[in-house]
């Protein structure tokens, strides 16, 4: 799959990248170019994002749109309200469409390149209020948007991946990506870069005012009380909650939005309906 992905742009286009990528604001852990463009992060993340419904619905698991449309119109309209956010950078260019799994067990969700999000049915029943989601879906655009998956595969590959992935090296690649960020496999971001989705998630939920600015912390506290006999699924990706809880609420102080009173009757009713 990935090896058709690059296929449509071609060896010759792979190869060039790294001689021919202009300036770019997005940079590897060593300030390096991003050797993957937006129109990579977009291909592969529709093929991510394939292979994570087909994996799903085949377990029917995967909650479909079409019969579960007021558990969307409830869930769209908090990533929106997220999305609302000036910060955000590819608004306009990725997909930015989520898709819940009926999955009770796990308290996770995840983000694939090109902004499709994915939320576990244990996620949304765990939380307390809205604020928390949206800064969980705050942190998870953050990977999407920030586009730590490219680079994080730069960081770890760099050039060998392009390489293998144009002789044909890597057919699984994509695969191994669905479940590396469904917390399934080895993919794992690095401890930067979930501390830049934390403090882009706090950056994202002030800007349009809503939501209490340090959601994200609200999770971590409320995992962190329930002790480590069933620690969720997210901590097992999202190690480090002591540090991180303290990171967002000083970001939160700094912006001045951290008290805001959310209303979370519309989560209530997500929760009920899952
Ligand atoms: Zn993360």
């Amino acid at each position: 799959m990935f090896r058709r992905f690059f296929s449509r742009f071609g060896l010759l286009a792979a190869l060039a990248l790294p001689l021919g990528f202009a300036a770019s604001s997005c940079t590897d852990k060593d300030g390096n170019p991003l050797l993957f463009s937006l129109e990579d992060d977009i291909a592969l993340g529709d093929q991510v994002a394939a292979e994570t419904d087909s994996t799903y619905r085949a377990q029917g698991k995967l909650v479909e749109r079409a019969s579960n449309a007021r558990a969307y119109q409830l869930l769209d309209a908090v990533v929106n309200r997220v999305l609302n956010s000036s910060d955000i950078q590819h608004r306009n260019d990725f997909a930015w469409d989520v898709k819940i799994i009926k999955e009770d067990s796990t308290q996770n969700a995840f983000a694939t390149p090109g902004g499709h999000i994915y939320v576990f049915t244990g996620l949304i029943k765990y939380l307390d209020d809205e604020s928390q989601l949206a800064g969980v879906l705050g942190h998870e655009i953050a990977h999407a948007d920030r586009r730590h998956t490219s680079r994080q595969l730069q960081n770890q590959y760099g050039i060998q991946l392009l390489l293998s992935v144009a002789l044909g090296n890597s057919e699984s690649t994509a695969a191994q990506i669905a479940s590396g960020l469904a917390g399934l496999g080895s993919l794992k971001f690095s401890r930067d870069f979930e501390n830049e989705a934390d403090q882009y998630s706090v950056i994202y939920l002030n800007g349009p005012g809503y939501y209490a600015c340090d959601g994200a912390a609200g999770f971590f506290i409320k995992a962190q009380s329930q002790g480590q006999a069933s620690p969720p699924e997210f901590l097992s990706t999202h190690p480090n909650p002591d540090n991180r809880i303290q990171a967002i609420q000083t970001k939160a102080t700094e912006l001045n939005c951290r008290n805001r009173t959310v209303n979370s009757s519309d989560l209530r009713e997500l929760q009920r309906l899952l």
